[in-house]
Parts: structure tokens; sequence; C-alpha cells
């Protein structure tokens, strides 16, 4: 009798572990977007496309590794980003855009969905990996968010990788500074030319925006933000963002990316969402947290919430751009209104799926 029931505990154990143990590990995945915007074919060279497609896959397979490894999604996350922010190819950490005074401020944030901890630096010109920095913040601090010099001190102290902002520099983000600098020059003459580009460079469906606004459309013509989702085999949800926010940017200007339930979001109970795009747009909707509530207060899937808030309700203010949604179950969206996202995601059951364009 005691054999039967040693028997049956072992088989009932064995029985609900493969059950439990393998549906969670069944579910991890990976998604991650390089930026959103005017992304088409017309302009995309096939050594450009395939730059692009090699690093995001490395980003994936970067991240997803942690994850089979049985690594959390935290840090699955923040290793998919560092592929992306140590290539020059994004407007993260190495690739960082430049602001109108010549210099690359970066902005980061983290957030960890089983416990809704969070973690967010912005402003900051010489930390390597700002992700590695929002995650400490979070951490090791008592603190959500840190800025400019401030989160730069906690960096060191930490044991952060410094360098020299001069390790920021990448001639295609100067270039694109002298370009916008050069059209905002254009603006002020007010000539004919100017005001076609930026009727062009508008998407027909949005919103009124202001003649402010529409300029920032001419100026980031690519947000070229990096972000990442995940979802561990503990059941756990995960995601970051991380940016040189937007070319020209003045005074200290800070966008959604390091806003927790703007540009970054994750919960448990609902799903883990990464964002890009016009960032003062994604702060006024705050996207992620948006996507959220409408699936635990209404009962939305992932990708009905995900669209309602990208593809109507961002629509409707002007608010160009995507992000990347993923709830517990291993459902993923991946919404943009822009011509363009930069994009993938990865499961276990090896599907790895990386796109660019609307179709
Ligand atoms: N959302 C970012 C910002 O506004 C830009 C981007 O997505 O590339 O700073």
């Amino acid at each position: 009798m005691k054999k039967l029931v040693l028997l049956a505990l072992f088989f009932t154990a064995t029985y609900s572990q493969s059950l439990f143990g393998q549906s969670a590990k069944d579910k991890i995945t990976l998604v991650i977007h390089g930026g959103a915007g005017t992304i088409t074919r017309k302009n995309m060279s096939p050594e450009k496309e395939k730059a692009y497609r090699e690093k995001l896959e490395e980003s994936l397979r970067t991240g997803y590794a942690v994850l089979q490894k049985g690594g959390t999604s935290l840090d699955a996350v923040e290793a998919a980003i560092h592929v992306m922010e140590d290539s020059p190819l994004f407007n993260a950490g190495k690739g960082a855009v430049f602001t109108h005074d010549g210099k690359n401020e970066m902005d980061a944030s983290i957030m960890d969905g089983a416990t809704l901890k969070a973690g967010a630096i912005a402003g900051v010109t010489t930390i390597r990996n700002p992700i590695s920095t929002a995650r400490k913040v979070m951490d090791k601090s008592v603190h959500v968010m840190l800025i400019g010099k401030g989160a730069e001190e906690f960096a060191k102290l930490q044991g952060e990788t410094i360098v020299d902002p001069s390790y920021f520099y990448t001639e295609t983000r100067w270039k694109a500074l002298q370009n916008a600098l050069k059209e905002e020059k254009v603006e002020l003459d007010h000539t004919e030319k100017k005001k076609e580009e930026k009727t062009k460079e508008v998407p027909k469906k949005v919103g009124k925006i202001s003649k402010e606004e529409k300029n920032m459309f001419v100026e980031g013509k690519k947000f070229g933000t990096v972000g990442c989702v995940a979802l561990d085999q503990f059941g756990n949800l995960a995601a970051g963002t991380s940016t040189g926010g937007m070319t020209n940017k003045k005074w200290n200007r800070v966008g959604d990316a390091p806003i927790i339930g703007a540009g970054t979001y994750a919960n448990n109970a609902t799903c883990a969402i990464s964002a890009t795009g016009h960032g003062e747009f994604f702060i006024r909707a705050v996207v992620g947290h948006d996507v959220s509530a409408l699936m635990e207060y209404k009962g939305l899937s992932v990708k009905e919430a995900a669209n309602e808030v990208v593809m109507n309700k961002l629509v409707k203010m002007g608010g160009e751009g995507g992000l990347i949604a993923l709830d517990r179950n291993g459902n993923v969206a991946m919404p943009f209104n822009s011509e363009g996202m930069y994009r993938g995601y990865i499961k276990t059951d090896g599907t790895v799926v990386i796109e660019i364009y609307k179709d």
C-alpha cells in the first residue's frame, strides 16, 4: 500500500511538473524593436537591409539564449538591448542621435512585470549601456528615475562602463543633425520647398498637430529607439527601452522611453510594452499603461489593446510610431502607424520572425 502511495505521488509530481513547468517553458518568448518611422523599401539598399536583419537576429538570439538557459525575462531584455545599444545602426547607445548642441543624450528604462518595480535614467552622456544603469536603478536604489550628472555618478559607483562622449560619434547621425539644423534654418525662411517637404513627411491620417510638432516629423524621420519585451519560464514578463531621443532635440528634452507607463511598461497581470515613436505624443497618451489598462479593465486581448492605442488613439492625436507587446501566454502584437518599424520575435517552437516594412 505504502509503495502504491509513493508511486502515485511520484507520478503526480512528474505529471504536474511536465504540465506546469513544461507549459511555462513552452511559452518563453522574446520580442524586439529597433525603431519606427519612414522606413520604406524604396529608401533601403540590400546591404543596409541585410545589416539590420543580421543585427536584429543577433539581438533576438542573444536574449533568447538567456531565456533558454532558464534566465529571467529581465536578464533577457537587458542582453537583447545591449546588442542593439552596441551597434551604430540604432538610435541607442553607440548609435545615439545628436542633440541641437551636438551632444548625445540618452534615456532608458526597464520594468519587472512580476513586482512592478522599475528603473530609469534620462539625459546621460557617458554611460555605454544605459539599459544596464536603468536596471541598477531598479535593483540597487530606492528610486525609479535618475537624470543627468547624478545618474552618471550612480552608474560609476555601480561599476557600469563609462565612456568618453566621443564614443557615441557616428558620421551618419552627425550628418542627420546637420540636415536637421539646415531644415530648421530653411523653416525660418518659410520657403515653398520646405513646405512641400513637410507635407510629404506628415502622415495623412494624423489629427491636428502644431507647426513645431510638424517640424519634429521632418527632423525625426526615423525613430531608431530600441526595445525588448520578454516572457521567461517562470511566467514573468519584463520590458525595456533605450534611446538617444530625437535628432536636434533641445533644452535637455526627454521623450517617452524612460517614462514608465509611456514608453515602457510591464505587468504580469496584463502585458509588457516597449514603444518607439514621437515621444511627446506617447507621453500624453500614456501608451504603455493604456494598453495594459485596456486589457485589465476592459478585457481586451493584447492585440486588440495594442491596436486600439496605436492605430486609433495615437493616430487621432497625431502621434507617429509603434510598439511591441507581449502577454503572459506568449501572444505577440507589433502594431505601428508609421511606414515601417524594425521588429521581430522568437518563440520556443523555433519561430524567428524579423520584419521591417508595412507589407
Ligand atoms: N520615442 C523616442 C523619443 O521620443 C524616439 C524614438 O522612438 O526613436 O525620444
